[in-house]
């Protein structure tokens, strides 16, 4: 049965982050027959007070957000709280803590950790009328002091602001461009599928069984399916970079010869008989060992990282592929793993990556050129993909509990200084 200090059971509203405080606070006085409100964050807090018009609120002062000061001086503005008493109540009892609080709005000021005995009768003295006063001059002091921390955290506020607006504009170009390229991918082997197609159709239609035709429709049923097969390609790059974002990717673990993968993943691009003049070097993989991990998946990380180093690398530019065995723990690169780590690096005399995209190329849907000019060979010089290589190649790596980076002294598509991208794997993953 609670213990009645004051005869109508008075609401107490209480404006306070940490959970445990407010339960704290909460228990104490109902035990006395209040009626408690519990608000989490000050602008909570402004809401409920604005609806509810306790008989008093007491406020946390350090919180995020909104704090107990700004709080307290929003509610004075708003009629029907103007006269309702405030109490601050703060662990921080430095010089000036009281002050502040009774010149922002406060009534009063209660110490934290309170005091379980007196702390009721305490709100009892506010909820009858008292009020704490200073100077004038301190007022006057304080309040200064007061505006001054508010300019300067609107300014902080308008640069976060400013921040997030530019990275949310930033993203809303990404995904229309993704949304432009990605339609480009899109179109052009279905306007050669649809075109093939046709073909067939009359030469069928036309057909007078000869050999000739036979070879015909065999040479377009070759074309359709590459489209095809091309339209596939597109279609998973999209599934399996949202397959990366949800972290479901399954791995289907075995061991890996890396230079195995490496020289598969060159051989199915085969730029030079695609008409590029390469010089392309595999170094050192007889001596690497072999690791643990989806060799399909890895495969495709070689792919798409090979498949960019010769799009940006003019002819007769080198492209060099090396393995090592790093020292592991010495190193410092990736500390946690146990069994050692092995590092790839591919680099290339290419055009090069300017120093304020080499981190955003990782991202979704981040392509450097301009989308007015995109192609979407690749192997041919300067081809774009749909920004979605790097992304997948981090994601598969990352799955494997290794890292991925690039470096590159900047682009200079005259000069061409080049690229590395490093892929660091750990020898087994457990
Ligand atoms: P895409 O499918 O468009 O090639 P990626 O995610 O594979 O997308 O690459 C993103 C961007 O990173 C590329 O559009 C390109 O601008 C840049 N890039 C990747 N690899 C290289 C490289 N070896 N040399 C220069 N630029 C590169």
């Amino acid at each position: 049965m609670p213990q009645t200090l004051i005869a109508t059971k008075p609401r107490i509203l209480y404006i306070d982050d940490d959970p445990l405080n407010r339960s704290l606070v909460n228990r104490v006085l109902t035990r006395y027959d209040f009626e408690v409100i519990e608000a989490e964050t000050g602008l909570e807090g402004i809401k409920i007070a604005t609806k509810e018009i306790p008989d008093l609120i007491l406020m946390d002062i350090n919180m995020p957000g909104l704090d107990g000061h700004e709080t307290t001086t929003r509610m004075r503005t708003i009629a029907g709280l103007q006269r309702t008493p405030i109490v601050a109540i703060t662990a921080y009892a430095t010089k000036g803590d009281r002050e502040l609080a009774l010149t922002v709005g406060c009534d009063g000021y209660i110490n934290k950790p309170i005091d379980v005995d007196k702390f009721p009768y305490q709100i009892v003295n506010y909820l009858e009328g008292q009020k704490d006063t200073i100077s004038k001059d301190e007022q006057q002091h304080y309040l200064g002091q007061y505006s001054k921390k508010l300019v300067e955290r609107l300014e902080a506020k308008i640069i976060e602001l400013e921040d997030a607006n530019a990275r949310l504009q930033k993203i809303d170009k990404l995904k229309s461009d993704f949304i432009t390229v990605a339609s480009h991918e899109l179109r052009t082997p279905m306007t050669l599928v649809y075109g093939y197609a046709r073909l067939l159709q009359s030469a069928i239609k036309e057909s007078d069984e000869t050999e000739t035709t036979e070879k015909h429709v065999v040479n377009l049923v070759k074309k359709i399916y590459k489209s095809v097969y091309r339209l596939n390609e597109v279609v998973n790059d999209v599934l399996n970079v949202f397959l990366i974002e949800a972290s479901s990717m399954q791995l289907q673990h075995q061991r890996v010869n890396l230079g195995k993968v490496i020289n598969s993943a060159l051989n199915e691009l085969n730029p030079n008989k695609n008409n590029r003049s390469l010089n392309i070097t595999l170094k050192d993989f007889e001596e690497l060992p072999e690791i643990i991990g989806d060799a399909e998946r890895l495969k495709q990380v070689f792919w798409n990282l090979l498949s960019n180093a010769i799009k940006f690398t003019p002819d007769h530019g080198t492209i060099t592929i090396e393995g090592r065995v790093t020292k592991a723990k010495s190193d410092q690169l990736f500390s946690s793993q146990t069994g050692g780590e092995v590092i790839i690096t591919i680099k290339d005399t290419g055009i090069g990556i300017d120093s304020s995209d080499r981190k955003d190329i990782f991202e979704r849907f981040y392509m450097v050129e301009n989308t007015a000019y995109h192609s979407s060979s690749k192997t041919a010089f300067g081809g774009g993909g749909i920004g979605l290589g790097l992304p997948i190649a981090k994601g598969i790596i990352e799955a494997h509990g290794g890292r991925i980076w690039a470096e590159s002294a900047g682009y200079n598509d005259k000069q061409d200084p080049g690229s590395i991208f490093y892929v660091l794997l750990p020898i087994h993953t457990d």
